[in-house]
């Protein structure tokens, strides 16, 4: 399911391998988030170079990326030139929206349901819906009376919206409207920007790409592709060695300075503790918190574009592209809605507790039900007719990320339970699709027809997932990472802290020891003389 990133990658992959694989797609379009989110400004932040598929030398030496950091349209002409250059798109079935999936214990197969009725069925069922491709919705009261145009960022329609001499509202402060904002900025007559919470970014660095560079990264293109294996995020960043507070604020400063101006996320990394130690996360806090209010002129706005409420990296920080120089301009403002909330949309715009500001637009850059939110959406029954959302409804539980007890035959890509949102997707959805085609494989060579994670198995690898975070100060924060950005999600840390690198040695280990944690039956369950596990 999903003809994205990771829908395209498993489609190669296993049909690569010989089987008879066929991807659905709810959209019209192949592309996944990059289909979905066309807001002005859209980028990736991570490099082109590392946002790619490693599979085909070909691919690598034929693409030419005209930027260091690649822009919406660039990823999804990209993602669409795949598609026809491995001619996936005869096994692609767009307008395919799957409602329901229903696992069939008798025959162990997979029976799928499409909105209109349609049914498929299969062996196997891959789930490559994205982490971050649920959108989420504010609601306001009297949203529906607001008589200009409302836009959600990761639903932009296709058609060309014109801004020129209209007044534009943005709703988040995440990558996505810090992305949008200057750009739009730059076209409307007036920008007004809700921040319920301020947010870390690094500037991108942006450039475009030279003949020199390009042929420099294709001389060795394996080197930099091992590097983003070995690396904690994918990145192909190493930390550095010493950490934080070890050496002197000039050697400090120094390193961070370099950092700032050049690596983006690699930030992150600049000492090996800083998401590791409040006191070594509050200097480089500190220092991001001053790089920034170097780039805004009014003091007033400067201090409220601060983020306070948490330390730098505990929540997805941004690589951003003029986004705090954008508040310099005349056309621009800042309204505090933590200060001042939001009381009301009237039918020209929004009242927050402070005053009414009249608009032609209203973009929600507001997020999305991060991991578990698209993957919940369809109604997908295991093993006794219990669905995902009955058995994570305290949260998701997986063995590494890959399935979940009571699901035979089901496979999940980028999910909770994996490195996903904590890495760069591309790395580490090839490591979990080669892993996966590789088990596919081995299955069929031996005759097995249901595969199962066991019930020890994912328990002991929540139990890993919470020991990692616990060794992190990623739970100091509310985020998307651990179900604070929806209401009455089960507040868990999701991703696996882990990093790329131990989780690929993992991977190498639980396929080493006969794919350790999964029950390998050659006949199902349920038609077992003796209903017992025979693993
Ligand atoms: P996000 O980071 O979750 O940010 C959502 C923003 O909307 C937050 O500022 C949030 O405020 C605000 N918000 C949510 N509900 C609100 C409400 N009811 N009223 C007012 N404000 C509200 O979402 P995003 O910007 O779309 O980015 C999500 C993730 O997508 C990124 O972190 C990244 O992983 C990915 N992304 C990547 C790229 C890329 O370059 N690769 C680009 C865009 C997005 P609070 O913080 O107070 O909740």
């Amino acid at each position: 399911m999903g003809a994205g990133i990771a829908g395209l990658r498993t489609l190669y992959s296993l049909r690569k391998a010989g089987f008879d694989a066929q991807v659905l797609e709810a959209s019209d379009e192949i592309g996944g988030v990059w289909n979905h989110n066309r807001y002005p400004g859209a980028r990736c932040d991570v490099e082109s170079f590392d946002y790619s598929y490693s599979f085909s030398k070909e691919l690598e030496q034929e693409w030419v990326w005209s930027e260091r950091y690649p822009t919406q349209p660039e990823i999804l002409r990209y993602l669409n030139h795949v598609a026809d250059r491995f001619d996936l798109r005869r096994d692609i079935t767009i307008n395919a929206r799957v409602e329901a999936a229903d696992y069939n214990e008798e025959s162990a197969t997979w029976t799928l349901t499409l909105h209109d009725g349609r049914k498929a069925s299969s062996r196997y069922l891959v789930l490559c819906l994205g982490q971050l491709s649920a959108p989420k919705m504010p609601n306001y009261p009297g949203q529906d009376r607001f008589k200009g145009e409302t836009i959600v960022s990761a639903m932009w329609p296709r058609r060309e919206i014109d801004f020129t001499g209209k007044r534009v509202g943005i709703i988040g402060t995440g990558s996505s409207g810090m992305q949008m904002t200057p750009v739009i900025a730059q076209i409307a007559e007036r920008v007004t920007v809700f921040q319920r919470t301020a947010n870390f970014s690094v500037p991108a660095a942006n450039a475009p790409l030279t003949e020199e560079e390009d042929r420099a990264v294709k001389a060795d293109y394996e080197a930099r592709r091992e590097m983003t294996r070995n690396s904690p995020t994918g990145l192909g960043f190493q930390p550095g060695k010493k950490k934080t507070l070890e050496v002197s604020d000039e050697e400090r400063e120094e390193a961070f300075e370099k950092a700032y101006h050049r690596l983006g996320f690699g930030f992150a990394l600049t000492y090996p503790d800083i998401l590791l130690d409040k006191d070594a996360n509050r200097v480089a806090s500190d220092f991001l918190r001053r790089k920034m209010g170097e780039r805004v002129e009014d003091p007033e706005v400067r201090e409220k574009l601060m983020p306070v409420t948490h330390g730098f990296g505990t929540r997805r920080p941004t690589v951003d592209s003029g986004y705090f120089e954008a508040f310099n301009r005349d056309n621009v403002d800042l309204a505090d809605i933590r200060e001042h909330p939001i009381e009301a949309f009237t039918e020209t715009g929004i009242r927050t507790s402070q005053k009414h500001y009249p608009l032609d637009f209203v973009i929600f850059a507001t997020g999305f039900d991060a991991l578990t939110g698209a993957l919940l959406k369809p109604r997908i029954a295991g093993r006794g007719g219990v669905t995902l959302k009955e058995k994570w409804a305290a949260g998701p539980i997986t063995n590494m990320g890959l399935g979940t007890a009571g699901f035979p035959n089901l496979l999940i890509v980028g999910g909770p339970g994996s490195p996903t949102v904590l890495s760069n997707v591309m790395v580490s959805t090839e490591l979990q699709v080669d892993w996966m085609t590789e088990l596919l494989s081995h299955l069929r060579d031996a005759g097995v027809r249901e595969i199962e994670v066991t019930r020890e198995a994912e328990a002991a690898w929540n139990r890993h997932v919470a020991e990692r975070v616990n060794e992190t100060l990623y739970m100091t924060a509310q985020s998307f990472y651990n179900g604070g950005e929806v209401e009455g999600k089960p507040k868990v840390f999701m991703p696996y802290s882990g990093g790329v690198r131990h989780y690929r040695r993992l991977l190498e280990q639980c396929a080493a020891d006969d794919y350790v944690g999964f029950a390998l039956r050659s006949t199902p369950l349920a038609t077992q003389p003796e209903t017992q596990d025979a693993d």
